[in-house]
């Protein structure tokens, strides 16, 4: 990715993890980037009443390649994905999504095949932030957990044992379908 990736493991990494995390997790880019009622909520975070510039936060992007988040206000149609997917694509690196609301998150009540049923089917996700709508004061929560994981985002030779051990957690996880509810 970076001049980072080429830093030995040891305690020079473990400063330059915590610096670079330090320096990422306050300047937070979103792209403008709405596509239904949750991106009012979205929105209203910006306002005085809110504030989400408190984060560093407050500069939505007007073009994706200077973003690095991408916030998924609303629900997905089929049509929207591969806009949605080059718009991610677009984005810079290291980048982030929160999917904000239950219809971003699973399709929420649109369960029809107009509607894609999370919206990790076509990007990662980081953060999913659950509601209908997720108030303003729900948001600042995502992002402030969001920092958080960004601050604790490992570099270099750190980064690839943890994609390794998450691969391989996911792949010994439980399938979705096998889960039982409460109720079950
Ligand atoms: S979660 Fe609720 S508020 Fe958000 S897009 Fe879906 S219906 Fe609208």
């Amino acid at each position: 990715m970076g001049i980072e990736d080429k830093v030995p493991a040891g305690i020079l990494l473990t400063t330059v993890e915590y610096v670079a995390g330090y320096s990422r997790m306050h300047s937070v880019w979103p792209a403008t980037f709405g596509l239904a009622c949750c991106a009012i909520e979205m929105m209203a975070a910006g306002s005085p009443d809110y504030d989400v510039s408190r984060f560093g936060m407050e500069y939505f992007q007007a073009t994706p390649r200077t973003a690095d988040l991408m916030v998924v206000a609303g629900r997905v149609s089929q049509k929207m994905a591969p806009v949605l997917r080059q718009v991610y694509d677009q984005m810079s690196e290291p980048k982030w999504v929160i999917s904000m609301g239950v219809c971003a998150s699973s399709g929420g009540m649109f369960n029809n095949y107009a509607i894609l049923q999370g919206v990790d089917h076509i990007v990662p996700v980081d953060i999913y932030l659950p509601g209908c709508p997720p108030r303003p004061e729900m948001f600042l929560n995502a992002c402030v957990a969001l920092h958080e994981q960004i601050q604790a985002t490992p570099l270099g030779v750190n980064r690839v044992t943890a994609a390794r051990a998450a691969e391989a957690a996911a792949l010994a996880a439980m399938p979705t379908h096998q889960m039982k509810g409460l109720l079950a």
